[in-house]
């Protein structure tokens, strides 16, 4: 019955430019880490203007990382606490049990991103660290955050996997922050197949997360001797590191992928304008970008009274928006915390998240707008 197709996301890749990449992985006979990695962190580098930056293979391993790193290098202890969000992709908070460390819930303001307020009451004597996700490529009040973080010595991990492209007040977000974790996964803003990044404040601190995430080894005992073949096994392991570095065809796409961000992004906040301008004096709600934030718009988010109904409606009409995100204290393993974030509770019931990719026509954010005005209640 439904004539049309608007999924949420169609990622967009220029293939040529993806496969010319990827070939010369292939005839030089280098996929693994090092060549095309190597030049991606550089490019990241000269585009965020970070200090540091660490190609891996999921922003999951960053963000695991991160916490895993904080908490040795700061001595931190099992229980010590990081306040975070339910507002999130479960791999955000997944990453601090990993570690041993408590997730704290704060509640979240109407940009979706974590309340200043909030965070602030939920300080107790174990805190160690606050985890800030700038969902939708929001910025939210990150500064505030960070404000709060430097003031109480807390140390700060941006979740910026919704966030390539992201400016706050002409600037990077984040760079006060001990980490920033990109997402390069299939449907983010900047998609490769799987892949993040890595970008730690401390130069010590990216030398270590270069040899955590090869098992431990150290890379410049082998760069020393690689010249020398027969010694190329005489590395030194300094850690139980893991697995968790990028490779080459990943890093390969990347690159492409971040040739045409800011294109793509541009093309996103035109999407975001047209979805704004349909929906002015409509009654349906919309999320703001917060002041001074050049959103990624990786998500275009709208709270209504009759979600449920009005997603089974859209999909009718051949429109299937996503529901970013649903409250994470509703998961088992952080139900201990149900009922501690009133305002994550009610966006995880009321919000939708449009269609948002570069395929999108004029046309489309019409149907989806006039389709989402037609049932929303
Ligand atoms: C996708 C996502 C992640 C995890 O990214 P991967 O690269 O898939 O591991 C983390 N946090 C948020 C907010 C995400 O949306």
């Amino acid at each position: 019955m439904a004539q049309k197709n608007i999924p949420l996301f169609i990622p967009t890749f220029r293939t040529e430019e993806c496969l010319e990449q990827i070939r010369e992985c292939l005839d030089k006979g280098w996929t693994g880490l090092g060549f095309k990695t190597v030049e991606l962190e550089e490019k990241w580098k000269e585009y965020t203007k970070l200090p540091h930056a660490h190609f891996l293979a999921s922003a999951t391993a960053g963000l695991d990382l991160a916490f895993n790193i904080l908490k040795e290098e700061n001595n931190w202890q099992d229980g010590d606490e990081v306040i975070t969000t339910p507002m999130t992709f479960v791999s955000s908070n997944h990453a601090i049990l990993y570690n041993r460390l408590k997730p704290v819930f704060a509640d979240v303001d109407e940009y979706l991103c974590l309340d200043p307020k909030s965070v602030v009451e939920r300080i107790t004597p174990k805190t160690k660290a606050v985890l800030f996700v700038g969902i939708g490529g929001n910025a939210g009040r990150y500064a505030e955050v960070e404000k709060i973080c430097k003031e109480k010595g807390l140390a700060l991990v941006l979740d910026a996997a919704h966030m390539a492209g992201t400016k706050l007040n002409g600037d990077v977000p984040g760079r006060g922050a001990d980490a920033v974790v990109y997402s390069y996964q299939a449907v983010k803003n900047m998609p490769t197949g799987d892949s993040g990044m890595i970008c730690f404040k401390e130069a010590k601190f990216d030398e270590i997360v270069r040899k955590k995430s090869w098992l431990g080894i150290n890379k410049d005992t082998f760069a020393r001797t690689a010249g020398k073949g027969a010694y190329k096994w005489k590395y030194d392991v300094e850690y139980v590191g893991f697995k968790d570095h990028g490779n080459s065809i990943m890093a390969g796409i990347g690159l492409v992928s971040l040739k045409y961000l800011d294109q793509d992004n541009n093309y996103r906040r035109q999407i975001a304008a047209w979805y704004d301008e349909e929906f002015k004096n409509s009654g349906v709600k919309t999320v703001p970008v917060a002041p001074g934030c050049e959103s990624s718009r990786h998500l275009y988010q709208i709270l209504i009274g009759n979600r449920d109904e009005l997603l089974a409606a859209l999909n009718e009409n051949g429109v299937y928006p996503g529901v970013h995100y649903r409250d994470n204290t509703e998961y088992r393993m952080y139900a201990y915390a149900k009922g501690t974030c009133p305002n994550s509770h009610y966006v995880s019931e009321h919000t939708l998240s449009l269609p948002m990719h570069m395929k999108l026509t004029r046309e489309d954010v019409k149907y989806v707008a006039d389709t989402v005005k037609k049932y929303a209640k």
